[in-house]
């Protein structure tokens, strides 16, 4: 079991709620230990064997700092959460049972939520859900054109992000954000984008599962399901086996054929690799789009904010999403483009354009201790 992780100095005060934040996948156990807005330890945990092993090891690495409540990132609280809870067995049911819709995500979280009960059962657990900021969508934005029989809706994910960074945009443009419009571009190994309107997500990509819109590292995003019913008719592929392609061995890895890393598929058009080319022009393509959608669906917009591993660090994806859309009054400035570190402003058009790091576990513990606070 591999451990990458830092511990810094307590700053804290004594009276702050210590969060540890974590947020469990199929392949490690990312967690942040947090107090009074500053981080104090940060690590992934590779996970080969048990959830509890990866807990115990990360709490080797925490070392002897107390834990007054754990947060946890659940991705899919389906509609049935529209803010943070404190974790008790409905929750903890209500989570299981979302496990059928969000199989590759949400019984890892549950594994983490009963592993930290088994080590600490007084601890106070806190759920904050990727679903919950789009509990907002108004019913043509989430409804699919199916029979209302089949229970299948828009959720919507990354909300934890798109909430944050487009308040944070808001505080950057000294506006409230009752009065903005911003386009969110979460783009990391998963990608959504998110129209935001007065504060409130009116629109987004991903739907019913994590899988839908974007184009993402190893996810297809938008695809006709009626490919799909041919693959399942024809019997090319079994559900199980389409399950895995759709979700691991799709996307950017699939049409670049190099890699689901966007560094790895840039450093290949860089070297006239005419497939990795397709995959970060089809990437960037799809982005475009939506912005475009988006804009119609808001009636404009103020801001559109880049965010994600490769939202923040790619000058280059940046300057494909936006080139052409001058017209619309997305105007990316190329010296700021490339120059920007952290949070600023790369676009000085009408429709201003901004890099805004994303900081999710920053607001689970915020949301966390908050909680707390006002149950207390
Ligand atoms: P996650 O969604 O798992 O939180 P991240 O937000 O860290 O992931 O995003 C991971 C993606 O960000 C990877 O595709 C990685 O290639 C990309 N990325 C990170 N740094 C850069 C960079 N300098 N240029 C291009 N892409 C980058």
């Amino acid at each position: 079991m591999a451990v990458e992780s830092c511990v810094s100095a307590r700053v804290g005060h004594h009276h702050t709620t210590t969060v540890l934040v974590l947020n469990a996948g199929s392949s490690s156990l990312k967690y942040n230990l947090w107090s009074g807005g500053a981080e104090l330890a940060r690590g992934t945990v590779d996970r080969p064997g048990s959830m509890s092993a990866a807990l115990e090891t990360a709490f080797a690495a925490i070392g002897s700092q107390a834990v007054d409540a754990v947060g946890h990132r659940v991705v899919h609280g389906g509609g049935r959460f529209d803010g943070p809870v404190l974790v008790d067995a409905a929750v903890e049911q209500a989570i299981d049972e979302l496990g059928v819709i969000a199989p590759l995500h949400n019984p890892h979280s549950l594994e983490g939520i009963r592993a930290v009960r088994a080590r600490m059962p007084k601890v106070p657990q806190v759920a904050v859900f990727d679903t919950s900021f789009h509990h907002t969508l108004p019913p043509e934005a989430y409804a699919y054109a199916v029979p209302e029989r089949l229970g299948i809706r828009r959720y919507g994910f990354h909300g934890i992000s798109h909430q944050y960074v487009s308040q944070r945009y808001a505080e950057l443009a000294g506006r409230s954000p009752e009065t903005l419009r911003v386009i969110t571009c979460h783009l990391g190994n998963g990608c959504s984008v998110c129209a935001v309107e007065g504060g409130r997500s009116v629109d987004t990509s991903m739907g019913f599962t994590p899988m839908e819109g974007l184009v993402m590292g190893t996810r297809c995003g938008d695809i006709d399901p009626g490919a799909i019913l041919h693959l399942l008719s024809t019997k090319q592929t079994q559900v199980d086996d389409l399950r895995r392609i759709l979700n691991s061995e799709s996307g950017l890895l699939a049409v670049s054929g190099v890699s689901n890393d966007m560094r790895d598929v840039l450093k290949a058009v860089g070297d006239g690799d005419l497939r990795a080319e397709l995959g970060v022009a089809l990437f960037c393509y799809r982005v475009k789009k939506y912005i475009g959608a988006y804009l119609a669906a808001m009636n404009g917009a103020d801001a559109v904010v880049f965010t994600g591993g490769i939202g923040e660090h790619s000058p280059e994806v940046r300057l494909r999403i936006c080139s052409g859309l001058d017209w619309l009054g997305v105007s990316l400035n190329p010296a700021a483009n490339l120059a920007v570190e952290g949070e600023g402003r790369i676009g000085f058009g009408p429709v201003a354009v901004w890099v805004v790091p994303t900081r999710e576990e920053m607001v689970i513990a915020r949301e966390t201790a908050s909680l707390l606070a006002g149950k207390k």
